[in-house]
């Protein structure tokens, strides 16, 4: 047997050592498919386009070289990664973080819309190796004089595809035009569509393709397609198939903003506990969404695909396609976000007859015949299910210097409720938000507002049914 390390060792890659020992400490043992291919373009210092679905190990990839080509002593930016959304921002930020851990010292900077500028302003005033943010934002940032990217030597956009759909592409222009020419630029993105290639071709010099196939095999996720026989069927099938497979966590993806509303009252009068997400809400309305849905006090989200881009939601149980997406590659896309992780994940699609030819062109992209079932019988009489969390709103947040052990203990102290109830606790600027088990939400909210929390009393209120 030979003693040399397989080909998806991180050690047969030029990576420091202090790296090394943080990928083995985070249990990252082999390279991903998307690691295998693109890291040893990457560590060369050669652009690269990777296409790759989130949950590929995409965001190490670029990671890794953005991190290993840090000069960490030179405290100005050096590494930028433009996302499309918040979530998906912090989600980056985290990563790069956990990555860096084993080197001294990395600061790594979030810069988004929707947060106020001038804190974030005298962050950048303290200096940071890498900033992480959305395109509007950074373009502010450098048009304000806040932030440049004259030491910049390596440029990522993650989920391309998504930033153009939301209209940054003069945003993202705006920001390269003001990089060093002599930048490394990474470019990843779902699909690679016509839209993206003019633009990589601008921007990127000889980029690499690394194109990886969606990490799930047929194993994990099983597809059902249903054929329904007109529009007012929709919404009852919708709920049979909810009935019928009860998941704990799934999301409903509606092709229109106006669709996502209706479906959600349709589902919430009949006794599901469901919420729409679309680009309507406002941010704080959004993120108290996410963090309902997260904490399990909420089970389905009703999304358009827009909405639902950087949703970091581990474990979906199923997805519910309202309707066949527009294009193939976004139903894939959407269906990637079950059975994430090794888990087993459902996905469910409804379709009409006037969807008949797209369910035609999606199974000759996947080179098999797809096939629709007759809709499941239900035994008995199932009853909508119900989360088994609550969510309570506490009035005090991190300004209020109020950490989650605080809550915690708040919660459980003196004839309060037991540890094992409490579900997450999340703590905002201004608000924190807990889930406790519904059954003694009640109690919960009692103790809270009677309770004392870093010696003041705050304001709690239940948010969820
Ligand atoms: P991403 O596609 O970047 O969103 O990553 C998906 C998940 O895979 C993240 O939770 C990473 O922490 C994890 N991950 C990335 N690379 C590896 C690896 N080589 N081995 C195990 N887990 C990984």
């Amino acid at each position: 047997m030979s003693d040399l390390p397989p080909q998806s060792a991180f050690a047969t890659l030029p990576l420091a050592p202090e790296l090394l020992a943080t990928l083995e400490s985070l249990g990252y043992h082999a390279m991903t498919p998307i690691q295998a291919e693109s890291l040893p373009a990457i560590l060369a210092g050669r652009d690269v386009i990777g296409q790759g679905q989130t949950g590929s190990g995409k965001t190490a990839a670029f990671g890794l070289g953005l991190l290993s080509r840090l000069e960490i002593k030179a405290f100005h930016v050096q590494g930028l990664v433009l996302c499309p959304t918040r979530e998906l921002a912090d989600q980056v930020a985290g990563e790069l973080r956990r990555l860096a851990r084993g080197l001294s010292n990395v600061k790594v900077l979030t810069l988004c819309g929707g947060a106020p500028f001038k804190p974030q302003r005298d962050s950048l005033e303290h200096g940071a190796h890498v900033v992480v943010g959305t395109p509007g934002r950074i373009e502010e940032h450098l048009r304000k004089g806040s932030l440049t990217l004259d030491a910049l030597t390596t440029l990522v956009l993650d989920e391309a595809d998504r930033m153009l759909d939301m209209g940054f592409q003069a945003a993202i222009e705006a920001i390269v035009g003001q990089a060093p020419a002599s930048r490394q630029t990474l470019l990843f993105s779902a699909t690679y569509g016509e839209g993206i290639r003019p633009i990589a071709a601008r921007l990127m010099s000889e980029p690499l393709n690394v194109k990886v196939a969606s990490t799930h095999d047929d194993t994990t996720i099983r597809q059902h397609f249903y054929r329904i026989a007109d529009e007012e069927a929709r919404v009852p099938a919708l709920q049979r198939l909810l009935l019928s497979h009860r998941p704990e966590s799934s999301v409903v993806f509606c092709n229109t903003k106006r669709e996502t509303q209706q479906v959600a009252d349709a589902l919430n009068a009949t006794g599901f506990s469901a919420l729409a997400l679309n680009g309507d809400l406002e941010q704080p309305d959004r993120d108290r969404i996410l963090v309902m849905f997260a904490n399990k006090s909420v089970s389905i989200l009703v999304a358009t695909d827009v909405a639902a881009r950087g949703l970091d939601i581990d474990a979906l149980d199923a997805v519910f396609n309202h309707q066949i997406a527009r294009e193939l590659e976004v139903h894939i896309h959407r269906i990637g976000r079950t059975g994430r992780a090794g888990g087993r994940g459902v996905a469910c699609t409804l379709v009409a007859d006037n969807e008949l030819y797209r369910l035609d062109k999606l199974g000759e992209f996947l080179g098999e015949a797809l096939t629709c079932e007759p809709l499941p019988a239900l035994r008995g009489n199932p009853q909508p299910f119900t989360p088994g969390m609550a969510t309570l709103q506490l009035g005090a947040g991190k300004k209020d210097k109020v950490r989650p052990g605080d809550i915690l203990g708040a919660l459980t102290g003196e004839g309060g409720i037991a540890g094992d109830q409490v579900g997450k606790i999340q703590v905002t600027e201004r608000s924190a938000f807990v889930a406790v088990e519904r059954d003694i939400a009640r109690a919960a909210l009692d103790q809270l507002a009677n309770g004392r929390i870093k010696g003041r009393s705050f304001r709690a209120r239940r948010i969820t049914r």
